[in-house]
């Protein structure tokens, strides 16, 4: 799918923390480290999957890229050209504004991200209109383009949200994101809440426009038999952090994080007998107001010994674009999901 090694963005030690105020139960105010030190990249026309459960901090990288909301600290680097660099992060308002254009988001349920009171066409055509991209004819040519690449009909433009399903409506998301011909698109778990054979379709039509339109696309998403069909790589966060990244087969067959091993221990297999037994982690997600010290996955983790209790494993590079955080990689021999 990527043909091009040019990295289109550059998250570099991404932070993002909330405030807690003191209150009733707490007598200082505290801080949710939602995002810690996150870097990766995304090269241009790639898919990005990003995975982990939820408490993770993913659908807070991909709002803190888009600055929906402002990240604490870090680089969020776009290359639209090579030798280009802009750092969305330092742009001010009207200049962020008119970068909007090149970034845009599909979000995770279709009943909610679209207003009711407007008509898909209008749905479609705001992004161009408040951005004085186009109007009149050219504005209706527009909307009928892309509404029919989204595979809508042009009588479905007319009417409102509450005439489509589920997939209809995610379709008319899709056409809203696209319209302004973007370069980058975050995908927020944006076929979690349909269903299955309606999910193989949007993710077809994801592919299709992505070929189309030269896309780049994080995939935000906790199913992974989806983030494996769509994804050139995948980066596994926990607590706040990426602890794993690597080509989508590797990352599935040859994890090197005992956390990833346990995810793709709990992919059902197609045949019940050979399958392996999941690794049931012990206990919930720890707080992000408090995370464990050293590795934050330590007190879950089966094969955990005393370093990992006290620091902090080193991101590394172990095989070629296969990146983990873990300081027994080396004396470990994982299982990955069955072929
Ligand atoms: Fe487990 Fe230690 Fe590796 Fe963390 S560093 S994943 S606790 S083995």
């Amino acid at each position: 799918m990527a043909e091009e090694t040019l990295k289109l963005i550059e998250v570099k030690n991404l932070r993002k923390f909330f405030p807690l105020r003191a209150g009733r139960f707490s007598a200082s105010a505290q801080t949710v480290k939602a995002v810690d030190d996150v870097s990766f990249y995304i090269n241009k026309g790639e898919t990005l999957g990003l995975v982990g459960e939820s408490g993770s901090g993913k659908t807070t990288v991909g709002r803190a890229i888009l600055r929906a909301f402002e990240p604490t600290s870090g680089s969020v680097y776009f290359h639209l050209q090579e030798g280009e660099a802009t750092d969305v992060l330092a742009l001010n308002r009207k200049e962020l504004k008119a970068f909007r254009q090149h970034m845009q988001m599909i979000f995770q349920d279709p009943y909610s991200s679209l207003n009711p009171r407007m008509t898909v066409r209008d749905i479609i055509a705001e992004p161009l209109v408040v951005n004085n991209v186009a109007r009149g004819k050219a504005l209706n040519e527009r909307v009928a383009d892309i509404a029919l690449r989204c595979r809508l009909n042009i009588e479905h433009l007319r009417r409102f949200p509450h005439a489509f399903s589920g997939g209809q409506r995610q379709r008319i998301g899709i056409a809203r994101a696209l319209v302004l011909h973007p370069e980058f698109i975050v995908c927020d778990e944006s076929v979690s809440a349909l269903d299955v054979s309606v999910q193989a379709e949007i993710l077809n039509l994801l592919v299709d426009l992505q070929d189309e339109f030269d896309l780049t696309l994080l995939f935000i998403a906790h199913d992974l038999s989806v983030v494996e069909y769509i994804s050139d790589r995948v980066a596994v966060m926990y607590l706040g952090r990426i602890v794993e990244m690597s080509p989508t087969k590797d990352l599935f067959f040859n994890p090197l994080h005992p956390y990833t091993e346990a995810l793709m221990s709990a992919i059902p297999a197609p045949d019940p007998d050979t399958s392996m037994r999941p690794i049931i982690l012990q206990g919930e997600i720890p707080s992000p107001i408090d995370p464990p010290p050293g590795c934050h996955f330590h007190p879950r983790c089966q094969y955990a010994e005393d370093i990992c209790k006290a620091e902090k494993p080193e991101w590394r590079e172990y095989q070629p674009g296969h990146f983990a955080a873990c300081h027994l990689v080396d004396k470990l021999t994982l299982k990955g999901a069955e072929e």
